[in-house]
C-alpha cells in the first residue's frame, strides 16, 4: 500500500485492480464464483489463496477487495474485511474474538443495535459485559480486569455526542492485555486518529458517510493483517456477512468524494451550532466543535475535525421537538446520518425507544433531544429552515 500518499489521493486511487481491459473506473465483478483452468488449480487455490485470487464471493471478490484495501489504507490499517452492514461488522468483530467465560468492558452510550449485541446476545453465550460511562476514566480503570478480552466503545457517541479519551482508555486496556475495538462512524475515516491513539480494530457502518448518498447498507472491520485474515475472516466467511460487489462499487465511488463531502458538512455543522447556540427555544446545542461541549478539548486533541452531526435539546420537551420536526421543510425526518441530505431524528421515540426512560436519562437522551445530521445543502437555506421551524414552536 502507498502510505506516503495524502488522504484525497488515496481516496481516488488506492486499492484499484484493473482487469485486462484497462478500465478507468473500478469494475463491478457481479459474480458469485470464479473458474479454474484445471482441477489442479482448483485444488491449489483452496489450499493457499494467492494475492489476486478468489474462490467464492462470500470469501472475497475483486470489487469488494478494492474497497477493503482503499478503506484500510485510508484508516492506516494493514487490512480490512467488508461486510453486509455496519451491524454485521460489529457482530463479527466481537464474535470472532470472544468465547464463553470472557469479559468485555463497553461504554454505555452506544448505537442501539450495538447495545443489543453486548447486552442481550453476548450474555447468552457466557460472555460477561461491564458497561461504563465512557467519559469517566475511573470507571474504565475499575472495570478492566486481567481476564478482559476487549474494550468496545463508540466515540463520538450517538446521539448525545460524548467524546471518549480513546488514548487513555487504550492504555488501560493494553496494560490488561485487552483489545480495543472502536465503532468509529461519527468520527468518520477523515477525522479518525483511532489507530494512532491505540485502537486495535476499527469498525464502520459504511452506510453512513462512506456511501454518503443514502443508497446502500454496508460495513467494514479494519485491523492488522494477522487479525483480519486469521481471526476475523474465518468467522465471517463461514457465517455469511459478506458485502455485495455492487455495494462495494457504490462505496468506492463514495470514497472518491468522502473528504470533500465530510469537510463541507462539518463546516456547515459548525456554523449551525454557533448560530443556534443560545436560541430561546433550545436548552442546549451539543456539538464537539463548540467550546461549551464538555469534551471539546479532547475532541480537538484526538480528532482532526468535529464531525457532521449536532444535537439540539429543545427546551419544550417532546411536544416542542415534534413541532420542530414537523415544521421543517428542507431537513427531512429520517434516521440515517452522513447523507448528502440533512436529516433530523428524535432518538427517544425512534432509534432509542427500546431503552427504558431511566437508561435514556442516563445517556442524556431527553424528550427534547433532536439529532441533526448535516448534509450538503447551502448553509443559508439550512439556517432559514431551522430558524423557521424553531419559530413555529
Ligand atoms: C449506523 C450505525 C451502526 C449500524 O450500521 P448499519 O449499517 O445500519 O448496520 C453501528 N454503529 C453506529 C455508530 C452507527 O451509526
Amino acid at each position: 500500500m502507498t502510505d506516503t500518499r495524502k488522504t484525497r489521493t488515496k481516496l481516488v486511487h488506492d486499492g484499484i485492480r484493473r482487469s485486462q481491459y484497462g478500465e478507468v473506473s473500478e469494475a463491478i465483478f457481479l459474480t458469485q464464483g470464479f473458474v479454474y483452468d484445471s482441477a489442479e488449480q482448483a485444488q491449489q487455490r483452496f489450499d493457499t489463496l494467492g494475492e489476486d485470487e478468489f474462490i467464492y464471493a462470500r470469501y472475497g471478490n475483486p470489487t469488494v477487495r478494492m474497497f477493503e484495501e482503499r478503506l484500510a489504507s485510508l484508516e492506516g490499517c494493514e487490512d480490512g474485511f467488508a461486510t453486509a452492514s455496519g451491524m454485521a461488522a460489529v457482530n463479527a468483530s466481537l464474535m470472532a474474538i470472544c468465547k464463553a467465560g470472557d469479559h468485555i468492558v463497553s461504554s454505555r452510550a452506544l448505537f442501539g443495535s450495538c447495545l443489543y449485541i453486548l447486552e442481550e446476545i453476548m450474555s447468552r453465550f457466557g460472555v460477561e459485559v461491564t458497561f461504563v460511562d465512557g467519559t469517566d476514566l475511573d470507571q474504565w480503570r475499575e472495570a478492566i480486569r486481567p481476564d478482559t478480552r476487549a474494550v468496545f466503545l463508540e466515540t463520538v457517541s450517538n446521539p448525545a455526542l460524548d467524546v471518549i479519551d480513546l488514548k487513555s482508555v487504550a492504555e488501560l486496556a493494553h496494560d490488561a492485555g485487552a483489545m480495543v475495538i472502536v465503532d468509529n462512524v461519527f468520527a468518520t475515516p477523515i477525522y479518525s486518529r483511532a489507530v494512532e491513539l491505540g485502537a486495535d480494530v476499527v469498525v464502520y457502518s459504511t452506510t453512513k458517510h462512506i456511501d454518503g448518498q443514502g443508497r446502500a447498507l454496508g460495513g467494514a472491520v479494519l485491523g492488522t493483517t494477522a487479525f483480519i485474515r486469521k481471526t476475523l475472516e474465518p468467522y465471517l466467511k463461514h457465517t455469511g456477512g459478506a458485502m455485495s460487489p455492487f455495494t462495494a462499487w457504490m462505496h468506492l465511488k463514495g470514497l472518491e468524494t468522502l473528504d470533500l463531502r465530510v469537510r463541507a458538512m462539518t463546516a456547515t455543522a459548525q456554523t449551525l451550532a454557533e448560530h443556534f447556540e443560545g436560541h430561546a427555544a433550545l436548552a442546549k446545542v451539543i456539538y464537539p466543535g463548540l467550546p461549551s461541549h464538555a469534551q471539546h478539548a479532547i475532541a480537538a486533541e484526538q480528532m482532526t475535525g468535529f464531525g457532521t452531526v449536532l444535537s439540539l435539546d429543545l427546551a419544550g420537551g417532546q411536544e416542542a421537538a415534534f413541532r420542530f420536526l414537523n415544521a421543517l421543510e428542507l431537513v427531512t425526518i429520517s434516521n440515517n446520518l452522513g447523507d448528502a441530505k440533512s436529516i433530523v431524528t428524535h432518538p427517544a421515540t425512534t432509534t432509542h425507544s427500546r431503552l427504558s426512560e431511566e437508561q435514556r436519562d442516563h445517556l442524556g437522551i431527553g424528550p427534547g433531544l433532536v439529532r441533526l445530521s448535516v448534509g450538503l445543502e447551502d448553509e443559508a437555506d439550512l439556517i432559514a429552515d431551522i430558524s423557521n421551524a424553531l419559530g413555529a414552536i
